[in-house]
């Protein structure tokens, strides 16, 4: 029953391997709490005779950072390990790979990535982006096509829809993204210097519609499977032999949604990167952060288009995908503007401008930023409606461009 099964420790992890038949018998192995994540546990093993190691990921019956007095239901654990099941099958190269799922113990093992780094933490220490917006908008290229109207049939789309539901974690979303931050709430908080445009964005009528709107997306539109959570954090980045290796992890709140939730919680990092760059008066690395944007939208559009000739449904024409496509990128400027909002003065800011020197006008540009994303668009957005993507990033160079 949900909420019984026994808990992992480091100190059990190899026995349970052992159990699962995903070791072999009789061998040792040491394992380590890695997970530094809010909700749930991940452990890593690794054999004692050496080789490649086993991560294993368990939901407790509560929110791991606030313990059993927050209680959750770990069902969430099957969730990600279905939608891990469901990006394998469209984006395998950027998924990780899952050996193993125990629906008793809320419980999955997969792919050891301790050789990787969360993209936040690489991009806090400097790194360069390199292939991983590319590779990112790749993956939600292929799967939001592949379990659209048009890549998929109706019959298989209900199918989907109907083992998708995820109302525990959308109430997440809908609490911690999509209005508690827009409103005075004792969990906020925000630079003292930006009181006055915290609560100006927060009385403004127009930020408040466009909100609702974007709530009411998240809530009622079934375009696509989509990861839900798609930020920084979410992405883990390094290098195999040659080969730049992407892996976007943590799709727990994964819902069939609007296919511009994750592009925009996405593009709000590169936002927020993209801050921290000029902030640290680093422009060749600001430049790099800044066209991401680009790179995110084109690997995305590409993905739609090299799959369009093979649609489930013929009727649909070249115009619906131009439309759809523009929609898409209205949509993800309005998710990239509350994430933004979020991470300047909600619950759970960002890294990339907490741990600058004055996070003060660099939090500032973001808020301004965030704002346009909600109320001004068009801005966004070329003659005839074509997206920008250079627009995006140039709301926070301290020159506008
Ligand atoms: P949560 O659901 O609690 O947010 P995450 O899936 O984000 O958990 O994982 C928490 C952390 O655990 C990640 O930030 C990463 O450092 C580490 N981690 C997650 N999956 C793996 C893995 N397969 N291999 C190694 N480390 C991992
Ligand atoms: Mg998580």
């Amino acid at each position: 029953m949900a909420g019984e099964a026994p808990l992992l420790e480091a100190e059990t992890t190899w026995d349970y391997l052992l159990e699962r038949g995903l070791v072999p018998a009789g061998s040792t192995g040491t394992a380590r709490e890695v997970g530094d994540g809010n909700m749930n546990r991940v452990f890593v093993a690794v054999p004692d005779a050496g080789g490649p190691g086993l991560a294993v990921k368990q939901a407790p019956p509560w929110i791991r950072a606030l313990g059993p007095d927050a209680p959750m239901s770990p069902e969430r654990a099957m969730v990600e390990a279905r939608a891990l099941a469901a990006f394998a099958a469209f984006a395998p190269e950027q998924t990780p790979a899952v050996l193993d799922v125990d629906p008793d113990r809320f419980a999955f093992t997969m792919e050891d990535l301790s050789d990787l780094t969360i993209l936040r933490t690489a991009l806090d220490a400097g790194a360069r982006y390199g292939s991983t917006s590319t590779q990112v908008g790749d993956l939600v290229g292929r799967v939001t096509f592949a379990t659209s109207a048009a890549g998929a049939s109706a019959q298989e789309r209900a199918d989907l829809v109907a083992r998708s539901l995820n109302p525990v974690l959308a109430a997440v979303t809908e609490r911690y993204l999509l209005s508690e931050p827009l409103t005075a709430h004792e969990n906020n908080s925000n630079h003292p210097a930006l009181d006055a445009e915290v609560a100006a964005l927060r009385a403004d009528p127009a930020v408040r519609t466009a909100v609702s709107a974007l709530r009411v997306a998240f809530g009622t539109s079934f375009q696509a499977l989509v990861h839900g959570d798609l930020h920084a954090g979410s992405v883990m980045v390094g290098s195999r032999g040659d080969a730049t290796t992407v892996r976007v992890i943590d799709p727990e709140f994964a819902v069939v949604g609007p296919v511009g939730l994750d592009l925009g919680l996405y593009l709000a990092g590169v936002v927020l990167a993209t801050a921290r760059a000029h902030a640290l008066g680093d422009d060749e690395l600001a430049a790099e952060r800044a066209d991401q944007a680009r790179l995110l939208w084109e690997a995305f559009t590409a993905a739609w288009e090299r799959a369009w000739p093979q649609r489930a449904d013929p009727f649909l024409d070249d115009g619906w995908l131009r439309e759809h496509l523009a929609s898409v990128w209205w949509d993800a400027l309005g998710f990239a503007g509350v994430e933004l909002v979020r991470r300047v003065a909600g619950y759970s800011h960002a890294s990339d401008l907490e741990t600058l020197p004055d996070p003060g006008p660099a939090s500032a540009r973001v808020l301004a930023a965030a704002r346009t994303l909600l109320v001004d668009r068009a801005a966004l957005c070329g003659p005839g409606g074509v997206p920008d993507p250079a627009a995006v990033t140039a709301l926070v160079a301290p020159d506008g461009r």
